[in-house]
């Protein structure tokens, strides 16, 4: 690993004016789950760390509306654990526990979390070419491993996936997402944060260089208790999705008045599934209608050669956990 720099800010505004002044190289530190693990391969080169772990982001605060805003820093196992969570948004907290294991949830971040890498092996692999981590390089994935790479919304340069559980979660929940950049605080809807790679899948999100995330806001949504996420993975644990669903379900007299549906491992972004979603408001709540929002959305898929188990699979999760929510 290259030798670095480490700092520490006492605040947002404060870091973003050190991470400005180190310049290109210099980048923040949340739990560095991620981060550390891509300069021991040396895909991150970075000279200077900002660590934002210790900012006074780390608090879950009840808004009036009855939702939440999320610091930054909040640790992903705490954000699992919190009260509300489980309570008016299961689906968040079993995305959380899915993810990882105990002692990196312990030191994840919720900012960290939303801006790791995909997990694609070629982008880990600095002796391949990759158009993520080297624009013009070429992306060998197209022809080689992606069993567990993009069937939806990739491009001729980049099939990767976003690899998080949590951020699947959060964009079924309509978060937002606060950011403290150069010309002071924004705020950006989750899902519009990830792009999809197009020609500049370098770019894995809209942030501009220096943009700190400070928190993450979720609005109540009156049907949260009635959610859940399921995750199909190779391993029991200590493992990342091959595909998953967030979903929350709202039926009243056998019909389905509202309902929220995101996937995971799909595509370069966590996936909302408006389509399904849309197709569902108003129908019978049963497993014709749910596998017809499933179709719905899969319709757009673009599977690659050695990945098209995915849509079956995907259109099975679907029929599944909104069957179970239903039976709730
Ligand atoms: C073995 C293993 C298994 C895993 N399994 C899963 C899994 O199943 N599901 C899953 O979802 N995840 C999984 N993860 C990934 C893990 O969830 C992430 O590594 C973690 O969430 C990243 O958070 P962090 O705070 O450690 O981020 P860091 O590693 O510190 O940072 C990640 C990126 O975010 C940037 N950053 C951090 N904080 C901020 C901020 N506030 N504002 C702007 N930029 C910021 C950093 O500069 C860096 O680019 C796994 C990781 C490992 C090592
Ligand atoms: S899929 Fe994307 S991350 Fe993977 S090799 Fe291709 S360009 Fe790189």
């Amino acid at each position: 690993m290259r030798p670095f720099a480490y700092e520490r800010a006492s605040d947002a505004p404060e870091a973003v004016a050190a991470l400005r002044e180190h310049g290109a190289g210099a980048t923040y530190l949340g739990g560095g789950t991620n981060l550390v693990d891509l300069m021991k391969l040396g895909v991150e080169t970075p000279d200077t760390l900002i660590d934002v772990s210790r900012l006074p982001l780390a608090g879950v605060e009840e808004r009036p509306d009855g939702g939440l805003r999320i610091g930054a820093a909040v640790r992903n196992s705490e954000l699992a654990g919190h009260r509300a969570v489980r309570e008016r948004y299961p689906l968040l907290s079993a995305a959380l526990l899915s993810g990882a294991s105990g002692q990196l949830r312990n030191l994840a971040t919720v900012g960290g979390n939303l801006l790791q890498r995909t997990r694609c092996s070629y982008f880990q692999d600095v002796t391949k070419p990759c158009n993520k981590r080297e624009p013009g390089s070429g992306c060998p994935a197209i022809e080689g491993d992606h069993r567990n790479l993009a069937i939806i919304g990739h491009s001729d340069a980049c099939v990767a996936t976003h690899p998080s559980d949590m951020a699947v979660a959060m964009v079924a929940l309509d978060a937002t997402v606060e950011v403290e950049g150069e010309g002071g605080t924004r705020t950006i809807p989750l899902r519009e944060l990830h792009r999809l790679p197009g020609d500049e899948p370098q770019r894995d999100t809209v942030l501009e260089p220096g943009d700190l995330i400070t928190a993450v806001e979720l609005p109540p949504l009156a049907f949260g208790s009635r959610s859940s996420y399921r995750k199909v993975r190779d391993r029991a644990s200590f493992s990342f999705a091959v595909l998953s669903v967030a979903a929350a379900l709202d039926v009243a007299d056998g019909v389905v008045r509202d309902c929220r549906l995101a996937l995971g491992a799909v595509a370069h972004v966590p996936w909302r599934a408006a389509r399904a979603e849309e197709e569902l408001r108003g129908k019978p709540a049963g497993e014709e209608s749910f596998a017809a929002a499933a179709d719905a959305e899969l319709e757009q898929a673009r599977p690659l050669r050695d990945n098209a188990f995915k849509v079956p699979l995907a259109r099975a999760l679907i029929v599944r956990t909104l069957t179970e929510l239903c039976d709730r």
